[in-house]
């Protein structure tokens, strides 16, 4: 199976190359050129496996330039009780009797991110050897608050890697902020750029794409790469808890076997919504993806109406990880579901890039209403859906689960569509603390750090330990700079 991009150049490459080099060089993002069969045997026979060994089978079936063993070892060592503090790695919670949350925040950082971060740097390094690749990989990334403190756990100390941060300058939570800065390594660095997310990813995209830049990192024995859900390697060891949550509903008599279900999934980049694409893509019996949006609503007025506008005001609300208003990921379906044509995605993009909208055809937006459906929870509701949560069901939940479970319950009341669903629930609610007191009527007496014990106390439910002990740590990073001084950051770095 071979890899292409999204903007229609005729190269055709092997996943470890479309790993190593991360965007493609006509500046589009690489997609499988077929995409693999997940036969219902071979569903099946996965049912009873660890989680390890599902996500190997996954990876296995995208990646089948890697040997199966190699696999095996990458994701053994990623999914394991060392690493998660699960044994089950992404286990469900059942609040009624058809809807489950996918906890996906029991690694590391306490965030989704590290479903796949704690895994793609092994992808990453493996594609390095493959490829022949001799320089060492500058890892460029732009982070809304979880991407960069996983990113930076998974390369932390990886030999012939460094990995640079970048995240908008007051626009992650103090939690998110201090979990990067004090981050441990001798090749990481951590930069806070005054701009938001868009800029601050917009200007990581400059660099990757700017041939100067290029020319002097090698100078310097480096090339650049990614780790942003951009990256293949990011995305496909996302699809591995879509079939493992499947497997496990199969398993618990919940559903039978080849039953549909729904998914929801409280979205920004479009990454973990588009590796439910793909497992329904290669066969998992998925009804509808639901997209769930906060006030930044760009992508349900766009699956509502084909019409992707930018311009608008932007918003800092308290699920910031999907404050966002380019979805990097959605060039992906797009060109799925434009039957892959190339020339049509490259000038939505530059339609973007130059006037800060597109609109895609009937046939395009018909084939989008198909699989996914969409909803948008307001930051009222947000807190309120926090509140109800933990009063109906003792649950408690961050405020991104939180936007996804309403979306949830504005699509079924819609529809009447009531499916075993699953939401995708992306952080701990520790994770943002501050915003969860307060949604429970705590406005909160502390700030920082003193926020997760407070959250502990009134609640009772215990944090993540890497959160609760995260006052203890120091802050080693503490740049900041203008958004034009991106470029300049990168070369200092690794000047070292
Ligand atoms: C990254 C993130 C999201 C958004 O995921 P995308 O793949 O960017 O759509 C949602 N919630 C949390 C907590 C996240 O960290």
């Amino acid at each position: 199976m071979k890899y292409q991009s999204t903007r229609g150049s005729e190269e055709r490459i092997e996943s470890a190359e479309a790993i190593a080099s991360g965007l493609a060089r006509d500046g589009g993002l690489y997609v499988p050129e077929t995409l693999p069969v997940l036969s219902q045997d071979k569903l099946n026979a996965l049912v009873d496996k660890p989680y390890s060994q599902k996500a190997a089978e996954i990876l296995r079936v995208f990646l089948n330039d890697f040997g199966a063993d190699e696999l095996d070892r990458y994701s053994q060592a990623a999914y394991n009780d060392r690493i998660f503090d699960n044994s089950n790695v992404a286990p469900l919670y059942k609040t009624g009797d058809s809807t489950f949350f996918l906890e996906l925040w029991h690694g590391p950082t306490a965030a989704f991110k590290d479903m796949a971060l704690s895994i793609m740097p092994r992808l990453l390094t493996a594609s390095l050897k493959k490829t022949g690749e001799e320089r060492e990989a500058c890892i460029l990334t732009a982070t809304s608050g979880d991407t960069g403190k996983a990113a930076l756990e998974g390369f932390c100390d990886v030999p012939g890697t460094r990995i640079m941060v970048f995240y908008p300058h007051g626009g992650v939570s103090d939690i998110q902020k201090l979990q990067m800065t004090s981050q441990r390594g001798d090749n990481v660095n951590v930069t806070a750029v005054k701009g938001n997310f868009d800029d601050t990813q917009t200007g990581v995209k400059a660099i990757f794409t700017d041939k100067t830049m290029a020319s002097e990192i090698e100078e310097r024995g480096f090339f650049l790469s990614s780790a942003n859900s951009i990256n293949w390697g990011r995305l496909v060891p996302q699809v591995a808890y879509y079939v493992s949550s499947y497997c496990e509903l199969v398993k618990t008599g919940v559903i039978s076997a080849g039953e549909k279900i729904n998914f929801c999934v409280p979205t920004g980049n479009f990454g973990n919504i588009l590796a439910g694409y793909y497992a329904r893509q290669i066969g998992l019996p998925i009804g509808k993806l639901i997209c769930a949006s906060n006030r930044n609503d760009v992508l349900t007025q766009f699956i509502n109406t084909g019409v992707y506008d930018r311009n608008r005001a932007f918003y800092k609300t308290i699920s910031p990880s999907m404050d966002i208003l380019v979805s990097s990921n959605l060039e992906r379906l797009l060109f799925e579901l434009s039957n892959k044509d190339g020339s049509m995605v490259s000038s939505y993009m530059s339609a973007l890039a130059e006037k800060g909208h597109y609109d895609v055809p009937g046939a395009v937006l018909a084939a989008i209403r198909d699989v996914f459906a969409c909803a948008y929870c307001s930051e009222e509701d947000t807190q309120k859906t926090i509140a109800d949560t933990w009063r109906t069901y003792d649950y408690l939940i961050d405020t991104h689960t939180a936007v996804a479970f309403k979306a949830l319950n504005d699509y079924r009341v819609a529809t009447g569509d009531d499916s075993v669903s699953v939401i995708i629930s992306t952080a701990s609610p520790f994770k943002f603390a501050g915003s969860v007191l307060e949604a429970l009527g705590q406005p909160a007496g502390h700030s920082g750090m003193g926020l997760i014990d407070e959250l502990q106390s009134y609640t009772g439910v215990k944090a993540p330990l890497p959160l609760s002990e995260l006052g203890e740590q120091k802050e080693r990073f503490d740049t900041v700079i203008e958004i034009g001084e991106m470029k300049e950051a990168v070369l200092n770095f690794l000047c070292k």
